[in-house]
């Protein structure tokens, strides 16, 4: 399906990323873009800010037929599972094109140890021979602080600030991290695993390259799987070369 041509382009843009803040930063005022309403949100924007859920894809088909969008844009993070799902079952409701941004995910290169799994679970047993890891996927971890083994002393990286406890340290931040930065950090720390998404990008790959330096395994959660839509990119500049199109 490609945009209806009988009444101007009205782009709904799903986001919470950096990627997305770029799109974003190239749409005009009769365009939206939406937010969860986790992180921070833009206020220098020519286009309408949204904040917070539709109320599942019946509620976001609801928005798309009263707010006369005519384009959606999924640029949401390649493991937010549930509102890309929500897209493409939206747009079908309503008969609009879905477009996305599906951001390559980060390969394992010569000499790295990564062991994927698929679920906490998995990554709770994989994580057993270690004692000191540095998680980098989100909030989650703070749900099991009470669950850390006593060889273990966890340090969680996320957006949200959390109090430490006696066996884990939180770490309020957000990226891009520098590679000058992660090294300071691995060192002062002496992590021995890192436990991270497959989230692509550059932004937050420099864990990566120093995990590589310091040979240090890195559990990886796999990406979940999301639905097809009718046009995909795996780059900013070539989605916005179409939009403009
Ligand atoms: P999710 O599980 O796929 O979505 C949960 C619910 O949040 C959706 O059903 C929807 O609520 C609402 N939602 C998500 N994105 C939205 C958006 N852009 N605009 C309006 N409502 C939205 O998502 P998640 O993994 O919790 O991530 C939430 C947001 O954080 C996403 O927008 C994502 O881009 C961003 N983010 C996620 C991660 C990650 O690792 N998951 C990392 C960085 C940024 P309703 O059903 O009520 O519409």
């Amino acid at each position: 399906m490609t945009p209806a041509t009988t009444q101007p382009v009205r782009v709904l843009l799903l986001g919470g990323t950096g990627d997305a803040l770029k799109i974003a930063r190239q749409l005009g005022p009769a365009d939206v873009y939406s937010l969860a309403g986790l992180g921070k949100v833009p206020e220098d924007l020519s286009c309408e800010v949204r904040v917070g859920g539709f109320g599942g894809s019946e509620g976001l088909a609801r928005y798309i037929e009263s707010e006369k969008i005519t384009l959606v844009i999924d640029a949401t993070h390649p493991y937010a599972a549930q509102i890309s799902a929500n897209a493409v079952r939206a747009c079908a409701a309503a008969r609009v094109p879905c477009w996305a941004l599906r951001r390559p995910g980060w390969q394992a290169q010569s000499g790295d140890d990564w062991r994927m799994v698929g679920d906490w679970h998995e990554l709770v047993a994989a994580l057993a021979p270690f004692r000191r890891p540095l998680f980098t996927l989100g909030r989650e971890p703070l749900a099991h602080l009470d669950e850390i083994p006593p060889h273990q002393f966890w340090t969680v990286r996320c957006l949200e600030s959390h109090k430490d406890s006696p066996r884990a340290r939180i770490l309020a931040a957000r990226g891009p991290f520098t590679l000058e930065g992660e090294r300071a950090l691995f060192a002062l720390q002496a992590f021995d695993v890192v436990v991270s998404k497959n989230s692509g990008g550059s932004a937050t790959e420099a864990k990566l390259e120093v995990a590589r330096e310091r040979r240090l395994p890195v559990i990886m959660l796999r990406r979940p799987a999301l639905p097809a839509t009718d046009r995909e990119f795996d780059d900013v500049a070539d989605l916005l070369h179409a939009l403009r199109a």
